[in-house]
């Protein structure tokens, strides 16, 4: 079905009035109108760097050295990102009781600095690092000052262990409090957004199929296309940080 963005606008908007619960799940697309890279699009950080799994992390130091390389290339587009529309959309929204979660995959931290209080991680996030044998937590900007004056293969300072940051890498398992809560949340809401993410990652991609296999009603919001568009109620190809502000203007000028 085909219909005008206005008239998506407002579906959206009435489904959210209807909906006791409603959660969002966001993806690298959301962050990217913050200036943060997207790793799969065509000038994405894949297409710069080589990925460093969590393997090859533990057990090599060239590796290491690369990944800490990577990261003291980027730290500053880190430090220097802030919320964006979409992201200050989710934080309205969550503030005027519409949304009781943010599911992300993302590391950036850009939900909670928007004000997002209610924010699961499925990925980590950036804030640190932590020594794997002694778990020494290191704050970034500890962290950017060790990467300014150590060798590349950062180590603890207390016990010379491997400090790894707290996000999860590729070959890596998801953290699986958070996994289960985000399963839990999927199992019990009624409105879901899925907003800048194609889907590609498992097993977070089950997320939204858990959402919709229990009755929920999903409001995809993508630039591009994903396999898992079938299952969406409603679909906007478009950019996440105006169609979420499109959305937040129509619930603050009605009385809801
Ligand atoms: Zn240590």
């Amino acid at each position: 079905m085909d219909i005008s963005y206005h008239k998506k606008i407002s579906k959206t908007c009435e489904l959210i009035k209807k909906s006791t619960y409603s959660v969002a799940f966001t993806g690298a697309g959301i962050s990217t109108e913050s200036g943060i890279p997207d790793f799969r699009s065509p000038n994405g950080l894949w297409q710069r760097f080589r990925i460093v799994t969590y393997q090859e992390f533990i057990i090599d130091r060239k590796a290491r050295n690369e990944f800490w390389k990577m990261k003291r290339e980027l730290i500053q587009e880190i430090i220097n990102a802030k919320p964006n529309n979409a992201h200050n959309a989710l934080a309205e929204l969550e503030k005027r009781g519409f949304l009781k979660y943010v599911i992300t995959q993302n590391i950036d931290g850009l939900h909670q600095m928007a004000g997002n209080k209610s924010v699961i991680e499925l990925h980590g996030n950036q804030r640190g690092s932590v020594c794997l044998d002694c778990e020494k937590v290191y704050p970034l900007e500890e962290v950017l000052k060790m990467l300014k004056e150590q060798e590349l293969d950062l180590r603890c300072e207390v016990c010379g262990g491997i400090i790894k940051p707290t996000i999860v890498f590729f070959g890596e398992p998801m953290p699986e409090k958070e996994l289960l809560m985000a399963q839990q949340i999927a199992n019990k809401c009624e409105l879901m957004f899925v907003i800048g993410t194609s889907l590609q990652v498992e097993p977070a991609a089950s997320i939204p199929r858990i959402a919709y296999q229990n009755g929920a009603k999903l409001i995809f919001i993508n630039k591009v296309q994903t396999e898992w568009d079938w299952i969406a109620e409603i679909i906007f190809y478009d950019s996440a940080g105006k169609v979420l502000k499109d959305i937040l203007d129509v619930i603050k000028s009605e009385k809801f």
